[in-house]
C-alpha cells in the first residue's frame, strides 16, 4: 500500500476519508486473521477461533484475539441468558459474550475490554465524537466513520498488545444486516494494509439432512458467493459438519468460491475440543495461513511436539466417575453456566475422573413439582451457580439445606454463596424471615443487602460489582489451603448485593466461618463451615480463571470431596 495514500487518510482534514491509526502503527508489523461464519449461527466459531489461535500461539507467535459482535447493546451484561447464554467477565470488568471465556481458556491470557466490541460501542463512541465536533463539519456516515473507528480498534489492539497476529472475530453469519459494517470494514483493512498482512477465513456449514444421508454443499455456496457479493474474497474455507465430509464436497466448495482446493479443510464433531488445535495442525490449517501471510520465513513451530503434549495431557484417561449437580434456574440452556461446566471438565482432567453434571431446576422444587430427595438423588457434589431474580430462589435455599445437613460436598457460586446465607441463617441462627433485599424489601431480616456503593447507582448496563478484586484469606480454613496457604488471592465478581454487616458477628456466633474478605471494605467473599466434608461458598465466579490445565482451587477442592464422598 502507498505510503502517501494512507498518510492521505490518516489526515483529519481529507475530505473524503476517515481511517484514523494509532500513534505508531506500521503497516506489516501486525497481520490479522480475519474470521467469518457462513449458512448458520451456532456452528461454534468462538471454539474454532480459540482453537485456531492456539495453533498459532505454538509457533511462538503473540496472539491477540477480537471478537466484534454483531448486536447493538454496548456490552452482553444486560442479555438474558436465554437468549445468548452466559456473561463472561473479564479481569477489568467488562461483560462479555462467553467466547471471550473460550479465548482465555484455550490461550492462557487476561483479555481486557481491547478484546471485544460490538455496535453499540462504536456508535456510542461515533456520537459522542459528532457531538464533541470531532468530525470536522463532515456528515457522519457508515463509510467512512463507522468502518473508520472499527478498524482503528483493531489496530489499536495491534499496537497495544504488540500482538505479531490480531485475530478477528465477526460475530454473526454473512448476509445478516447487523454485522455488515465489520464486513466492509474487513474489506478495507485487506485493501489497506495489503493481502500479504490480512488472512481472511470463512467457517461455513455443511448440511447432511438425514432424509438425504448424504452431505449437500449448496448452503454453503450461497454462503461464500454472499461473501464475495460483499468483495470479501476468503483466502481459506472450512467445512463445519457433523461427520468428515467428502472430497467432492470440497472440490465444490473451492471451485465456487475461487480457493484452491489445498487451502479448503474440514472440521467435524470431536469429543473433547482440546484435540482441535493438533487436529487443525495436522491438517495443515496454520500452515497454510502462514504461507498466505507469507511469513513461511519466520514462523517456527515449535510445535507439535508441545502442542501435542497439550492436547495428550488434556486426554488423559479417566478410571472413575462422580456426579455433580447444578441446581439453577436456566438449565434447559447448559450455554448459561458454561464456564462452570468447563471448570467441571478442568478438574476431570486433572484428577482423572469423569465429571457427569447433572441439571437440577429450583424452579422446580419450590413449586413443588420435583421433590428434592429424588432430584438430589446420586449426586456426589452440587454447585449452586449465579443468579439473579426471584423465581427458583426458594429451591436453592432448600438445596443449600439438604446438602448441608446430609453433608454432600457443595459449593455455592455468587447468588449461590448468597442463598447458602439465608439457608444458614433462617435454619441455624433462627432468623427466621431471612433473605435478600434482591427480593423483598425487609431490613430486620435481610442478611443479604445492597452493597453500599451500589445504593446511588442509576440503570442496569455495566453497573454491577464487576471485574477481578483481590480477596484476603484467613490463615488455616479451608480456603486457605484450598488456595495453597496463599495469603490473598484474585477472581473475578459479578454482583450488586452482599452479606449484611449487621448479621456478621450473629452469622459467625452460629458456625458460618467467613474465611475470604475484601481487603479494605467489609464485603465477605468467601464462607465456609467447619463441621462438614465440603461446603464453600464463593462470592466471587471461581470458574472464569479456571483453565484447561489449570483448574481453579475451589472447583478443584470440589470435585476432589465429591470423589472421596462417593467412596
Ligand atoms: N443477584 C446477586 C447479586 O447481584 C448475585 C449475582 C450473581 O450471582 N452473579 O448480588
Amino acid at each position: 500500500m502507498d505510503e502517501k495514500f494512507l498518510g492521505q487518510m490518516a489526515d483529519k482534514s481529507s475530505e473524503e476519508q476517515y481511517s484514523p491509526f494509532p500513534e505508531g502503527y506500521k503497516i506489516g508489523k501486525t497481520k490479522y486473521v480475519i474470521i467469518t461464519g457462513s449458512v448458520i449461527s451456532g456452528i461454534g466459531k468462538g471454539i474454532f477461533s480459540s482453537a485456531l489461535g492456539k495453533t498459532l500461539q505454538d509457533r511462538e507467535l503473540k496472539v491477540a484475539p477480537i471478537k466484534i459482535e454483531a448486536y447493538l447493546n454496548v456490552d452482553s451484561g444486560t442479555l438474558s441468558p436465554y437468549r445468548h447464554g452466559e456473561v463472561f467477565v473479564l479481569d477489568d470488568g467488562t461483560e462479555t459474550d462467553m467466547d471471550l471465556g473460550s479465548y482465555e481458556r484455550f490461550l492462557d491470557m487476561k483479555l481486557t475490554k481491547d478484546n471485544f466490541t460490538t455496535p453499540g460501542q462504536i456508535y456510542k463512541k461515533l456520537i459522542e465524537k459528532e457531538r464533541k465536533g470531532e468530525y470536522n463539519g463532515r456528515d457522519v456516515q457508515y463509510i467512512p466513520h463507522v468502518t473508520g473507528e472499527t478498524k482503528y480498534l483493531l489496530r489499536n489492539l495491534a499496537i497495544k498488545s504488540k500482538a505479531d497476529i490480531v485475530l478477528v472475530e465477526i460475530g454473526g453469519t454473512v448476509g445478516d444486516f447487523e454485522n455488515l459494517f465489520a464486513m466492509e470494514s474487513a474489506r478495507q483493512m485487506i485493501y489497506e494494509e495489503g493481502p500479504e498482512n490480512v488472512c481472511l477465513v470463512n467457517l461455513t456449514y455443511i448440511v447432511e439432512p438425514s432424509h438425504l444421508g448424504e452431505f449437500k454443499s449448496k448452503a454453503a455456496q450461497l454462503g461464500l458467493r454472499e461473501l464475495m457479493r460483499l468483495g470479501l474474497q476468503p483466502d481459506l474455507i472450512v467445512c463445519r459438519s457433523q461427520h468428515p465430509v467428502t472430497e467432492t464436497i470440497k472440490e465444490k466448495i473451492s471451485l465456487n468460491a475461487n480457493v484452491p482446493l489445498k487451502r479448503v479443510f474440514n472440521t467435524y464433531d470431536v469429543d473433547n475440543i482440546y484435540e482441535l488445535p493438533l487436529f487443525f495442525r495436522k491438517q495443515g490449517i496454520d500452515e497454510a495461513i502462514m504461507e498466505i501471510l507469507h511469513w513461511e520465513k519466520i514462523h517456527k513451530v515449535n510445535g507439535s511436539k508441545s502442542l501435542k503434549e497439550w492436547t495428550d495431557k488434556n486426554a488423559a484417561e479417566k478410571k472413575d466417575e462422580v456426579t455433580i449437580g447444578i441446581a439453577g434456574k436456566y438449565t434447559g440452556t447448559s450455554d448459561t453456566y458454561i464456564s462452570i461446566v468447563k471448570a467441571l471438565e478442568h478438574c476431570s482432567t486433572a484428577l482423572k475422573t469423569n465429571v457427569k453434571v447433572k441439571w437440577i431446576e429450583t424452579t422446580d422444587i419450590e413449586t413443588g413439582k420435583k421433590k428434592i430427595e429424588e432430584e438430589l438423588k446420586g449426586i456426589d457434589g452440587l454447585i449452586i451457580p449465579g443468579g439473579f431474580g426471584t423465581r427458583g430462589i426458594e429451591g436453592k435455599i432448600a438445596c443449600a439445606k439438604y446438602v448441608r445437613e446430609n453433608n454432600i460436598p457443595f459449593l455455592g457460586i455468587c447468588y449461590g454463596f448468597q442463598m447458602a446465607v439465608v439457608e444458614f441463617a433462617r435454619n441455624v441462627c433462627g432468623i427466621k424471615d431471612a433473605s435478600t433485599e434482591e427480593v423483598k424489601h425487609d431490613p430486620e431480616n435481610n442478611v443479604i443487602c445492597i452493597l453500599p456503593e451500589q445504593e446511588e447507582v442509576e440503570g442496569l448496563g455495566g453497573t454491577l460489582r464487576l471485574g477481578g478484586f483481590d480477596i484476603k484469606i484467613k490463615k488455616d480454613t479451608k480456603a486457605w489451603n484450598l488456595y495453597g496457604k496463599k495469603d490473598s488471592v484474585r477472581e473475578r465478581f459479578r454482583h450488586r448485593f452482599n452479606v449484611n454487616t449487621k448479621f456478621i458477628e450473629k452469622l459467625e456466633k452460629c458456625g458460618l466461618i467467613f474465611s475470604g474478605m475484601a481487603p479494605e471494605k467489609k464485603i465477605m467473599q468467601i464462607l465456609e463451615l467447619k463441621d462438614h466434608p465440603f461446603f464453600i461458598g464463593t462470592q466471587y465466579h471461581a470458574e472464569f480463571t479456571s483453565r484447561p490445565l489449570n483448574p481453579n482451587p475451589v472447583y478443584l477442592g470440589l470435585v476432589k470431596s465429591a470423589i472421596e464422598n462417593k467412596k
